[in-house]
């Protein structure tokens, strides 16, 4: 065993392709293998702007998010598809505003002023962060990672040992696959839905995280805006609920009174890989089976855009030498 490659990752998504573009700056002969195109994941519905979603400090998770900042910004700077600097404002309902954790991997968030805030909001911070058209950027990495020599290969695994077939060291970035993967129970979805429309000229990204009756968000994008959210764990149907969809319109719209009429392009469904204790990212003390070396790079959750590059780094640092000597 240990096939045509140094390395084997396993997942296309937003986790799988950056891990697989940074393994191949080593020097690493790489190959992905997914059981579904990239356009098709979870990472494909993202409403990916950066915001590292229902996710607590760690040291870890700050030092990820603000590499992936600082890698978008520069992506942004250079034209990568899809990805622009998006001015946000989040505003907050009664609650205490200390700064947030995340504000310290960002150059500036600034206090909203109280003539910028009105009822039913009390505070809020003012911001602009990376945000991302997954529809065109995860088809941008997936050229990359080809035009440099990458594989991509379309199969579905039952179990890790079977990536050695390919190489002896193997990435797991399979997101939700993780759960039967790895037998990891931790692992389960967060069901997401969105509503599409037109966009009627907005510019800047609203959030009303503490609404009672569910986090809602406004995302412009080049055409459209992405209109959300829904936070539903356990749930793994992936149909479009018109009563979600409906309650999402009405929020949003109470929320910015011009969305008012902006027609519907589409309804968008993913399951987010959410890991009770947060990401799994570290080498297995025992790789299954002809693997030499596994490292795990999965349970993202609402955050896997916003840490991907970041995440990416500390996969490459394990592997370290162990792609181009097994
Ligand atoms: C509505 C919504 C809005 C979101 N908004 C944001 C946002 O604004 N910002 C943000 O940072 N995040 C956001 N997210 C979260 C983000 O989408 C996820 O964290 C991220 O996509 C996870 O990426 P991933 O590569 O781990 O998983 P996925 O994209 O699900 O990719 C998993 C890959 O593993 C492969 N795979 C799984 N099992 C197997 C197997 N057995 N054999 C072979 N291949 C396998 C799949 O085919 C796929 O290629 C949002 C999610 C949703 C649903």
């Amino acid at each position: 065993m240990g096939g045509m490659f140094d390395v084997v990752v396993v997942g296309a998504g937003v986790i799988g392709l950056t891990s697989a573009l940074r393994l191949q700056q080593t020097g690493a002969r790489v190959a992905v293998v997914t059981a579904e195109p990239s356009t098709e994941t979870t990472s494909s519905v993202a409403a990916a702007v950066w915001y590292p979603t229902r996710t607590p400090f760690q040291a870890r998770v700050l030092d990820w998010a603000t590499r992936t900042f600082d890698e978008f910004t520069c992506q942004a700077a250079d034209g990568a598809p899809g990805v622009v600097m998006r001015p946000t404002r989040m505003l907050l309902r009664g609650r205490a505003s200390d700064v947030p954790w995340w504000a310290a991997a960002l150059p500036e968030v600034r206090a909203l002023r109280r003539e910028e805030v009105r009822y039913p909001f009390t505070a809020g911070w003012a911001f602009t962060v990376p945000s991302v058209e997954m529809s065109r950027y995860l088809p941008w990495l997936q050229e990359r990672f080809v035009t440099a020599g990458g594989t991509l290969i379309r199969r579905r695994i039952d179990a890790l040992d079977q990536a050695a077939v390919w190489a002896s060291v193997v990435v797991n970035a399979s997101g939700l696959g993780a759960r039967s993967l790895c037998g990891d129970a931790q692992v389960r979805p967060v069901r997401g839905q969105v509503v599409l429309v037109a966009n009627p000229g907005l510019h800047t990204s609203v959030r009303d995280e503490d609404n009672a009756e569910g986090s809602t968000y406004v995302h412009p994008r080049s055409t459209d805006i992405v209109l959300g959210g829904s936070f539903e764990l356990g749930q793994w149907d992936t149909t479009p609920s018109p009563a979600t969809a409906a309650a999402i319109l009405r929020r949003c719209t109470e929320l910015l009174p011009e969305l008012a009429g902006a027609p519907v392009v589409g309804h968008r469904v993913g399951l987010r890989p959410h890991r009770k204790g947060g990401v799994r990212l570290e080498a297995d003390a025992r790789p299954p089976g002809q693997v030499k070396r596994m490292v795990h790079n999965y349970g993202h959750g609402g955050a896997g855009v916003t840490l991907a590059w970041g995440c990416a780094d500390a996969v490459t640092a394990l592997v370290g030498g162990a792609a181009l000597s097994v």
